[in-house]
């Protein structure tokens, strides 16, 4: 069992915080912890579209990205997330969602919980009925997270540049309802996730282990070929939304 990482602030109070190599990470002036009081957040769209990934891929679903993340994934495909947005009230932002009457919402990014208030709308959001998931990049503290939430949570692995803010504390706070997503770049990274799987006993732990190909950089095929010869009890994932409308944002 790896090292477990060490938390200088339990929760997500501090801007400062260490991960298993020690190294500190700090939050970006631009992401949170700039007054702004927990019932405000700064969001970059809130949209209606067809889950393109995870366990309800398909559905449709109402997104609410918000703005900022403190990591720097090289296959990012979500960089104009980390700046700019629009400051707006949880209540504000319960009122778009509603407009959708949607059955599925997803809080994404960026890293949603770089926000402090993304805790309280997510409770706010399973108050009002809807079956709410959050997607992060497994580098922040989840264990605030309304237990009613389907966390899908990143392992970032070597080709992504960010392994090392993988906060494995984490994965003690994930339930039988949770994901745990592998974007793998090349078989060195295939290689490092079997490894975290075996590791961590992962795929009895949650309800879905996703292995996504990183898109343009390895063949969806290829990846599935591994998976079959190696019989892994995982889901290989394409992103849906990407077939359908490209890279077009709000999609
Ligand atoms: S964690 Fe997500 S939003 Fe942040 S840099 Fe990585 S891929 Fe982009």
């Amino acid at each position: 069992m790896a090292a477990r990482p060490r938390l200088d602030s339990p929760r997500l109070s501090s801007a400062r915080w260490t991960n298993n190599n020690n190294s500190s990470i700090i939050l970006r002036p631009s992401t949170a912890l700039l007054g702004f009081p927990v019932s405000q957040l700064r969001i970059t769209e809130i949209f209606h579209s067809l889950q393109g990934e995870t366990a309800t891929m398909g559905l449709p679903t109402v997104f609410v990205r918000l703005t900022g993340c403190p990591l720097r994934c090289q296959y990012c495909d979500t960089a104009y997330a980390f700046s700019g947005g629009t400051q707006m009230a949880i209540d504000e932002i319960l009122t778009d969602v509603a407009r959708y009457s949607p059955r599925y919402v997803t809080v994404t990014g960026g890293e949603p919980l770089a926000q402090l208030g993304c805790i309280t709308l997510l409770a706010r959001l399973c108050d009002l009925g809807y079956s709410v998931s959050l997607e992060t990049s497994g580098a922040v503290d989840v264990s605030d997270v309304d237990a009613r939430v389907v966390k899908v949570m990143d392992l970032k692995t070597p080709g992504s540049g960010e392994s090392h803010r993988n906060l494995y504390a984490n994965i003690e706070h994930l339930g039988a309802e949770d994901q745990v997503k592998f974007v793998i770049c090349d078989r060195g990274d295939y290689e490092w996730a079997r490894m975290k799987l075996d590791e961590y006993d992962l795929c009895p732990r949650v309800a879905e282990v996703l292995f996504s190909p990183s898109y343009d950089q390895l063949e969806a095929r290829e990846l599935a070929e591994w998976v079959l010869e190696d019989r892994l009890r995982v889901r290989v994932q394409i992103q849906l939304h990407k077939l359908l409308w490209g890279d077009e944002r709000g999609r």
